[in-house]
């Protein structure tokens, strides 16, 4: 009986279990087909995500470091205090060098102009041709002492200002490092004759017309004074660049090798001449 229901049923069985394999093979075939339509769906949601969540977190650190920057106002205050010191003093130079034309006008408004201290005594008059109808007591020039004052006609002394700013402060910057502090006059009005000679001609002192120069202290503590010399020490580049740059300004210039008088000084003056003379 047994044998007789194998026989039977087993056709049947197998059948069915051909069915089933078929019928969960083609659900599983489903289940793969909904596992590959879901699986791009993902990239969906992606540009979703990148746009919600991503972009505020791109622009929270790009946003962090430039406004890190903030030292860019350092940047801007910096270089305005260093330009500022550093063009304040060439600005009052090159303002007050327009003023160094000489001829004409107040004379001493110039003097002023120039940063000159200094005060208006009474004329001097005598003895004999000695004299000055108007003089001017210069005490400094531009910050730089004269010792001692010197006393001057005005058109002299606007004469040496503009020659002591524009010639003699530069040159010692250029040459030495450091701009002049005090110049040593060693004579300015004086009534005499030249070099001190029995009947000699009257020197241009005798009418504040000169100026003798025998030493400048530097603001650095230095001190060049007035020497025969030569070669190309500091020194004596300096006291040759003076002496040169001198000749035009004034009509006179003389100092160490002019004669046996000017070894320890150079002289200035405005003499009326035709033609300069230097040596
Ligand atoms: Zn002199």
């Amino acid at each position: 009986m047994l044998a007789l229901l194998r026989s039977a049923l087993w056709p049947r069985l197998s059948a069915l279990t051909v069915a089933l394999s078929l019928a969960l093979g083609a659900s599983s075939g489903v289940h793969i087909a909904h596992a590959q339509s879901v699986a791009p769906v993902p990239p969906a949601p992606i540009p979703l995500s990148p746009s919600a969540g991503t972009v505020p977190s791109l622009q929270a650190p790009s946003r962090r470091p430039y406004a890190a920057p903030a030292p860019i106002p350092r940047a801007d205050r910096a270089p305005l205090p260093l330009a500022a010191t550093p063009f304040a003093p060439s600005a009052p130079t090159q303002t007050v060098l327009p003023a160094l034309p000489t001829a004409g006008g107040d004379c001493a408004a110039q003097l002023r102009a120039l940063g000159v201290i200094f005060n208006q005594p009474s004329p001097i008059n005598g003895p004999g041709a000695c004299g000055i109808p108007a003089p001017v007591k210069v005490t400094s020039i531009g910050g730089i002492a004269l010792r001692p004052t010197a006393t001057l006609t005005c058109p002299t002394a606007l004469a040496f200002a503009q020659f002591l700013r524009g010639e003699i402060a530069p040159a010692a910057r250029a040459i030495h490092g450091a701009p002049p502090a005090t110049v040593h006059v060693a004579a300015s009005y004086v009534c005499r004759t030249r070099n001190h000679q029995p009947g000699a001609r009257m020197s241009e002192h005798s009418f504040g017309r000169a100026i003798d120069v025998r030493a400048i202290t530097l603001a650095s503590g230095r001190q060049w004074s007035v020497a025969p010399r030569s070669g190309g020490s500091a020194d004596a580049r300096f006291q040759a660049r003076v002496r040169q740059a001198a000749c035009g300004p004034f009509r006179t210039v003389l100092g160490p090798g002019s004669d046996g008088f000017h070894t320890d000084h150079l002289h200035f003056d405005l003499a009326e001449r035709r033609s300069t003379y230097c040596r």
